[in-house]
């Protein structure tokens, strides 16, 4: 029930994981954060509490500068490893809260083009379209759009690609989501809450928004594809 994304000069996975703690108070069943590694996704996932998760990355230790994290409240499939976020291919990885209504009749329109899934979830009908397109020479952009056009239901996500180190895309419709502003360092979060220690320099999405985060800063778009401004405002301190 909670994202994050990160994007930058430090290390991800610690980054993220503060943020899924500050994130907890929101209820989850299982976790899980993605890193690029020399441009190849890796990720870490587990089911229950945010301590297993913490014991995963101690024994297997994720590195990588930009990457993306997740606490679950399963709505379709088990509230499995398996089926914990973040989902995807060796193309692309995706985090998603809410819930993709016509993700059944997505699934089948992909599985009959040659998509394979491995999990039973809504969510991971998202990644499978982006891997789609990405295996035809979209690029990152141009396949979230693609993408987003064909989803109907709650979202909000964030999605990292193999061999795009420095680059996150988000997207909210009908749920939550914020870009924080660092030093040379770019996040996303379900809330400025989640961000608070990281920056408070945070810009709000309108419902229906994307964005492409680099470590440079964000661009905004909206559910057409229009280049928007979105503004920066400085939130209150949170003790
Ligand atoms: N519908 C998705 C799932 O069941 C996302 C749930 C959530 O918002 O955490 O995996």
């Amino acid at each position: 029930c909670g994202i994050v994304g990160v994007v930058g000069s430090n290390q991800a996975a610690p980054v993220i994981f503060g943020a899924l703690r500050r994130l907890e108070y929101r209820g989850y069943d299982s976790a899980g954060i993605a890193t690029l590694v020399d441009g190849r996704i890796e990720r870490r996932r587990a089911a229950g509490k945010l301590d297993h998760l913490a014991a995963l990355l101690e024994r297997m230790p994720l590195a990588g500068v930009t990457g993306i994290g997740h606490t679950r409240w399963a709505t379709h499939g088990a509230p499995t490893e398996n089926n914990a976020h973040p989902h995807g291919t060796a193309r692309v990885s995706v985090v998603h809260n809410g819930i993709i209504e016509n993700f059944e009749e997505l699934r089948r329109e992909l599985e009959a083009a040659g998509q394979v899934f491995t999990t039973e979830t809504d969510s991971e009908t998202i990644a499978q379209m982006v891997d789609f397109h990405l295996a035809r020479g979209l690029s990152p952009r141009d396949a979230a759009f693609a993408t987003l056009r064909r989803l109907e239901g709650a979202y909000a996500l964030a999605m990292i690609f193999a061999g795009h180190d420095g680059l996150v895309i988000g997207a909210r419709h009908g749920a939550p989501l914020v870009v924080g502003y660092g030093e040379k360092e770019m996040f996303l979060g379900s809330d400025s809450l989640a961000l608070a220690p990281l920056t408070r320099r945070i810009a709000y999405m309108d419902d229906g928004d994307w964005v492409v985060v680099t470590p440079e800063g964000a661009e905004f778009f909206d559910a057409s594809g229009e280049r928007v401004a979105r503004d920066i405002r400085v939130t209150a301190l949170i003790a």
